[in-house]
């Protein structure tokens, strides 16, 4: 069978799952990136959801500074970049980017990416080939395991210490060179790196630290910065990498290194050299990386929201695992069960992601929600509502040794 084969198969495949509910991905939204999603589904009452499914966590993508700042880049400069930075799509806005995330991050220099996949993808792609030895926590994002190809890989259960120690012994005088990856948070269970355990870890065995901290940039930390605030780890760390798709409202990836290094994967990443840059209206990440220390009470406000919701969840009797960030579970432990959870969930007017294989292990299925800055109280009041009919209608128990059981 070739790809016409497998298309077939995939669509009886999503024809199936639709016609009893369960399959609800890639729903397309009427409004913007916000606290409501505007959603026109076959049937449903509802036209607007409270929406669990954008990682805008400060709610800076509707942000009138920032909105504001795009249009002058636009302004500016008009829509596209034209080609890559090699070869003229290098701007003042990418500078200005580059420096002020590096700052951020009270580092010299970085470079920006199209995507934060690709700044994971392409960096280890560039900086590891086939002496060397990638070592992964497994969790880590499916951007690293991408950029993982070209060198050999060895993965160890999320944030076990004494499995990554051994890892770390037996790969010693092996390879040329070893990297630990890892992500800050982690974005399916919401929980943390032991950053500072890792990184002495990494120092005992002579391995250098690439962190991805996506979803902890601008919710942890008492100023936003991440695990790395947590343990003051900016200097410690090889190369920290994150997206600009989150918390800084628009899309793109940095990595951030030493000055050398940075300079050497100007030229030598492949997605970078061979790829456009990001368009104009990316000048809008300046003022959201700003706005993080502008305006502190939006990690106040986020950081409120999420300790009312979870507690919520938590009184309601579900699972919401061992997050420790705005990234809240709730762990269901079956992929049909999960499914049709979501799929209660859009009737009662709430929109959040099921989680199912293979970005989870099947009894690992979980409705992933992400709370924002914007999100208002009474809006979580309802999705906590919606999760009360949804245990009341599938019999969905929550036990002890955290388990979740349904008789659905
Ligand atoms: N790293 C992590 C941990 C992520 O969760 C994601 C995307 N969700 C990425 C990298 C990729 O970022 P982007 O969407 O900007 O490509």
């Amino acid at each position: 069978m070739d790809f016409y084969g497998w298309a077939q198969q995939w669509k009886a495949y999503v024809a199936d799952r639709s016609s009893i509910g369960e399959f609800n991905y890639r729903q397309e939204n009427q409004a913007g990136c916000n606290a409501e999603a505007e959603l026109l589904l076959d049937g449903s009452p509802h036209r607007h959801f409270v929406n669990l499914t954008s990682n805008d966590y400060l709610g800076l993508t509707q942000h009138p500074l920032v909105m504001q700042a795009a249009k002058d880049g636009i302004d500016r400069y008009g829509t596209g970049a034209g080609s890559s930075p090699a070869i003229g799509g290098h701007y003042a806005y990418h500078r200005e980017i580059e420096q002020g995330i590096a700052r951020f991050f009270k580092r010299e220099d970085a470079i920006v990416y199209s995507t934060g996949y690709s700044a994971n993808s392409g960096t280890l792609q560039t900086v590891l080939k086939k002496e060397d030895l990638a070592i992964l926590d497994m969790a880590v994002h499916a951007s690293v395991y991408e950029g993982c190809q070209l060198t050999n890989v060895k993965t160890f259960p999320h944030n076990h210490m004494d499995a990554l120690e051994r890892v770390l012994r037996l790969s010693k005088d092996k390879y040329r060179t070893r990297m630990v990856v890892i992500d800050g948070v982690y974005s399916q269970d919401g929980d943390l790196a032991p950053v500072d355990r890792i990184l002495e870890l990494c120092r005992r065995f002579g391995a250098y630290l690439m962190v991805d901290d996506a979803h902890g940039t601008g919710v942890i930390g008492r100023t936003g910065r991440g695990v790395l605030e947590l343990h003051d780890l900016f200097h410690e760390v090889d190369f920290i990498t994150g997206t600009f798709s989150k918390t800084f409202a628009h899309i793109g990836g940095y990595v951030i290194a030493r000055k050398e290094v940075v300079d050497y994967l100007k030229f030598q990443v492949r997605p970078h050299i061979f790829s456009a840059t990001l368009s104009p209206a990316a000048a809008c990440i300046t003022k959201a990386i700003a706005l993080v220390d502008e305006e502190p009470e939006r990690i106040a406000k986020l950081w409120d929201n999420v300790d009312f919701f979870k507690s919520g969840l938590q009184q309601l009797g579900l699972d919401t695992g061992i997050t420790q960030s705005a990234i809240v579970p709730v762990k269901i432990g079956d992929i049909s069960i999960n499914a049709k959870i979501c799929g209660l969930l859009l009737q009662t007017g709430v929109y959040a992601n099921q989680i199912n294989y293979p970005a989870v292990a099947k009894k690992d299925a979980r409705i992933r929600m992400s709370v924002t800055a914007a999100h208002t109280h009474e809006q979580l009041d309802r999705v906590l509502d919606a999760w009360e009919w949804v245990i009341k209608k599938t019999g969905l128990k929550y036990r002890a040794n955290h388990d979740t059981e349904t008789q659905a």
